[in-house]
């Protein structure tokens, strides 16, 4: 197996996009499961905490270790098998998510929900239960893993299908491989909005779902069964740009009234704003100087029904409020990817200009019971004109969860931002939302965690890791902070 120590080797595993800095002294590169698990066995045994790095795409540190070793997943890169017939793949946990895309397209097949950047692998998504820009029409990753195969610190290989192990009253109680497994679960209620606050749980939830989103606390994820869909017969996309912010919110209301209703199938309902247009305009010169613009993508199944959609969606365009001449309508795949290009440019362009000022990341990642939006909203305007620090506010506001992003550009001001997204943080768990919708709480978001759950609930997380990972030497200070562990007993 390839093990690197030298510190020029080991800088690029050091860091993910939340910019904050981490330290390794060891770094292996298994090439299959087998050298996975040698890996875990050494760190075990030579009581190393080591951390599973993937894409490095993550936004709250989950990847950079807090010292010990890494391991990388780069080489678990195969395609096992592909079920045409039953659109089901099984796959290396290493493979990125454009080369996983690239590949099942050639079978008319795609992973639609298209969780986020296309350089995070399956196995970080998995991790992060990652969701992306088709959130609003696909939801999460959750709902197309069938099966994972997870190597513990125990040594253990566990494969967990969906459907085959479920909880009961206050926890879960099986046998696997002559192993019996029984271990209680978090008390917590989750919020009824889509959330990645720390472990997902729900009474009677199944096994699979408790590994999904544990952000490599838990163990290591060396493959998954997902499920496929059909690339739509047609797809077409609008960005509309608006003069006027309260237009742009009025309009998104009236498309998830609609998709409520199934009147439409919209995949991404996105939303930019003022700020957001701005930025993007140092990039894409066709961007006006307006107040707000929302991105939509409507697939449609055959060519009756894309007709009725153009038909559908040029009236609600019309009646919007939008600037139809400024705005872009996309139905060739050359037109559609500039736009997708665009809406994805934003978070790498905040990535660049923290980089550059070097700071840290200091963004929201709320989601918000629908009812509780406007509030938010407003709340986001209040503390943005108090705070005078530059900010953009944009994202998957389909799904009521926007990406309030500070902007700071010296210590002081990221200080000030970081005591404006706790209040954000307590606005949202005031309103029935929750502190992370996608990014998950990694090592810079546990403050946060805290505010939705007490510390007793958070204690009981801890307990189901020490039950999966009983050196506690994986993930280390991810979710919750890794004393909590020691504490246990
Ligand atoms: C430009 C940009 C846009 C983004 N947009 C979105 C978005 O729309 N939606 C969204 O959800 N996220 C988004 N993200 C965040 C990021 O892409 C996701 O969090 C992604 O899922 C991380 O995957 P990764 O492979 O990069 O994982 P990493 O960052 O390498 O790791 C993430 C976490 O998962 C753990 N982990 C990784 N692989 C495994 C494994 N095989 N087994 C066990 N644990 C593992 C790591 O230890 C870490 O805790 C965006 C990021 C960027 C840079």
């Amino acid at each position: 197996m390839i093990i690197k120590r030298k510190p020029e080797d080991l800088a690029n595993y050091l860091e993910d996009t939340s910019n904050i800095k981490g330290e390794a002294s060891l770094l292996y590169l298994p090439k299959d499961k087998g050298e996975v698990s040698a890996s875990i066995e050494q760190c075990c045994r030579k009581k190393i905490p080591f951390t599973v790095s993937s894409g490095r795409t993550g936004t709250t540190g989950g990847c950079v270790p807090g010292g010990g070793a890494i391991i990388s997943l780069e080489n678990l890169n195969k395609i096992i098998d592909i079920d045409k017939e039953r659109q089901l793949i099984r796959l290396e946990a290493g493979i990125t998510l454009e080369e996983l895309n690239k590949e099942i397209n050639k079978f008319n097949l795609a992973l639609r929900a298209s969780p986020t950047e296309s350089l995070a692998f399956i196995g970080g998504a998995i991790s992060t239960c990652a969701s992306g820009v088709r959130g609003f029409g696909y939801g999460s990753i959750r709902r197309y893993i069938e099966e994972l195969e997870v190597i513990l610190t125990t040594g253990e290989l566990i494969t967990i299908r969906r459907g085959d192990i479920f909880s009961q009253s206050k926890g879960f109680d099986f046998e696997y491989k002559s192993r019996r497994f029984k271990f209680n679960i978090p008390s917590y209620q989750m919020p009824k909005v889509k959330s990645q606050a720390g472990y997902f749980i729900k009474p009677n939830m199944d096994l699979i779902d408790l590994f999904i989103g544990s952000e490599g606390t838990l163990g290591v994820i060396t493959s998954c069964v997902l499920n496929l869909q059909k690339i739509p017969f047609r797809l077409f996309d609008g960005l509309l740009f608006f003069s006027n912010e309260s237009d742009a919110l009025i309009f998104v209301d009236k498309i998830k009234a609609l998709q409520r209703e199934r009147l439409l199938f919209a995949a991404s309902l996105e939303f930019f704003d003022k700020n957001s247009l701005d930025m993007l305009r140092q990039q894409y010169s066709f961007v006006p100087n307006f107040e707000a613009a929302v991105y939509f993508e409507q697939e449609a199944e055959d060519q009756k029904s894309y007709n009725s959609l153009i038909n559908k969606w040029q009236v609600l365009m019309e009646e919007s409020g939008a600037d139809i001449d400024k705005s872009i309508f996309a139905d060739t795949s050359r037109q559609r990817e500039i736009i997708f290009e665009f809406r994805h440019k934003l978070p790498q362009m905040i990535n660049e200009f923290l980089r550059q000022n070097k700071q840290t990341k200091a963004a929201t990642d709320i989601s918000i019971p629908e009812n509780n939006f406007s509030k938010m909203h407003a709340f986001y305007n209040e503390c943005a004109q108090k705070a005078k620090i530059r900010y953009v506010n944009f994202g998957h506001i389909g799904e009521s969860h926007l990406h309030f992003n500070f902007l700071p550009q010296n210590d002081s001001q990221a200080h000030r931002a970081r005591g404006y997204i706790a209040d954000f943080c307590k606005r949202a768990v005031a309103l029935g939302g929750t502190v992370s919708a996608e990014h998950g709480i990694g090592k810079i978001k546990k403050p946060y965690l805290k505010i939705m759950y007490t510390e007793s609930q958070i204690e009981q997380m801890a307990g189901v890791k020490k039950y999966f990972d009983p050196p506690c030497l994986l993930g280390l200070d991810n979710i919750f902070k890794k004393e909590i562990l020691f504490n246990l007993g």
